[in-house]
């Protein structure tokens, strides 16, 4: 009996161990597309992104302290360095530094292309200043990179889309579609510039079928075991919401102390909140970027892993969930950011607050995560409020499906050799969110290469890149003519 309970146990074992690697053998590698040869960079161009780097477009805390010389002089660069496009577009002044170019389309029926980006950046700290190889507004051309503050962020796409658009204006090109280029002021600070775009655009009862911003790159590397490159293009925004954790509790002299005072209480409430973690959620985006990764594994174990999710969906999201950011794909994530109590060491504390931020995953709510922060803590002297003007649900997804996002797919391809186009869900705010109100179509792309330094040290813009950027731009806007919704 028990010999025959082996043997059927050997069978079935057998009979999977075939499934799972059938599996594993019929994953297919992503095809890879066709890169065309890159045209050269034009020594203009880089003439451009240097003069725009030196232009020290700095966004103030305090919008209405506007550095109105120097984003004045932007105005200026751009109108010398781009003639054609200031001929032939249509520009519209916005809070008087953010930009609309309309480039009319000879088809009034489709709706626009909407190419976004923003020409303000972060400002350099004083101590840091040293740490920079170059002078971080000098533009300087080093190691066939272009150097500076905003070179990344995003200084590359503005330049890289006037870029293609007055080269496309020189060969005459017209195109089918309207193309609205929308360039923001203050990204860095309020993003009020872009608010007030889209108002604008809602005023003409503008909508747009796809809206390309900044948010997702080329990555290489970064997945060990995938050696092609993956062009993440950001299809959603996690929400965003804080909250803060009062205690208040009668405190007293510190050479008394009671058992416990309101820093125990919110101490012990916030370990509870660390310890307990919400579940993963394995999304539509997340799922479909393990998809078009699995095939190009070169490891058979992973490959085995992803090829066969209903087997091994728990061990996949744990080796994503192994790195902060894998697992800031898979949950909302809880964390306390600000800590305060006490005003003097011999006294303890009547108050005590924590805020806590949390990043919440596609298909969850504020709500949801209210509640899950109130049963973690499970104390009810503990009070939780909602707190902070930027919270928002999670985004509505673009769908991988649209024609719109299979032009993505088509440009990145075309101008990347071998590359993995993948959806992925943003883990951070942009400016583009505003934009979902009158597109269904925004994504989050720009093709540069593991881009290095942006709000840090080094910020820098490899040719390369550049050239890939110019090259990736003039794809959309000549294959924007096709249906795209
Ligand atoms: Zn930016």
């Amino acid at each position: 009996m028990l010999k025959k309970f082996f043997s059927f146990l050997a069978l079935i074992l057998a009979l999977l161990a075939g499934v799972l690697v059938v599996n594993t053998m019929r994953s297919k590698a992503w095809p890879v597309g066709k890169a065309s040869a890159p045209d050269p960079l034009p020594d203009s161009a880089i003439a451009h992104m240097s003069a725009a780097i030196q232009i020290p477009t700095i966004s103030p805390e305090d919008t209405s302290h506007i550095d109105s010389v120097h984003f004045n002089q932007f105005r200026l660069f751009l109108e010398r360095s781009y003639p054609l496009l200031h001929q032939q577009l249509t520009r519209t002044i916005i809070k008087n530094y953010s930009y609309v170019y309309e480039w009319k389309g000879s088809d009034s029926s489709l709706l626009p292309v909407i190419l976004m980006g923003h020409y303000d950046v972060v400002p350099v700290e004083l101590s840091a200043v040293k740490l920079w190889t170059v002078a971080p507004f000098g533009g300087e051309l080093k190691d066939s990179a272009v150097w500076g503050r905003g070179a990344v962020d995003d200084k590359a796409a503005v330049i890289s889309i006037l870029e293609s658009v007055e080269q496309l204006l020189r060969e005459h090109f017209v195109p089918k579609r309207t193309i609205l280029l929308c360039f923001g002021h203050n990204e860095e600070s309020t993003g009020t510039g872009a608010i007030a775009i889209v108002d604008y655009l809602k005023q003409r009862n503008t909508r747009a079928d796809l809206v390309i911003d900044e948010g997702g790159e080329i990555t290489t590397g970064k997945l060990k075991d995938v050696q092609r490159p993956v062009a993440m293009i950001g299809v959603g925004e996690k929400g965003y919401v804080t909250f803060e954790l009062a205690v208040e509790k009668p405190g007293g002299h510190s050479s008394k102390p009671a058992k416990e005072t309101a820093i125990d209480i919110l101490m012990a409430a916030l370990y509870r909140l660390r310890r307990t973690q919400m579940p993963f959620r394995m999304t539509a985006p997340v799922s479909e970027f393990l998809n078009r990764v699995s095939g190009s594994s070169e490891s058979f174990l992973n490959k085995m892993a992803l090829s066969n999710r209903w087997l091994f969906e728990r061990m996949v999201e744990n080796k994503l969930a192994s790195t902060p950011e894998g697992e800031a794909m898979l949950r909302t994530t809880i964390v306390p950011t600000i800590l305060e109590s006490g005003i003097r060491e011999n006294v303890i504390p009547t108050n005590a607050r924590a805020i806590v931020n949390c990043r919440i995953v596609t298909g969850e709510t504020t709500k949801q995560v209210e509640d899950f922060i109130r049963a973690a803590i499970h104390d009810d002297r503990v009070k939780i409020s909602i707190k902070g003007d930027f919270n928002t649900e999670p985004s509505a997804l673009t769908d991988i499906q649209s024609p719109a996002f299979r032009l993505m797919e088509e440009a990145v391809q075309e101008t990347v050799e071998g590359v993995i186009p993948v959806p992925y869900t943003m883990l951070g705010a942009s400016d583009s969110r505003s934009y979902r109100s009158i597109s269904n179509g925004v994504v989050n792309f720009t093709p540069l290469v593991n881009s290095k330094g942006y709000h840090g040290i080094d910020e820098r813009l490899p040719l390369a890149d550049f050239r890939r950027s110019i090259q990736f731009f003039s794809h959309i806007i000549k294959g924007s003519g096709k249906p795209l919704q």
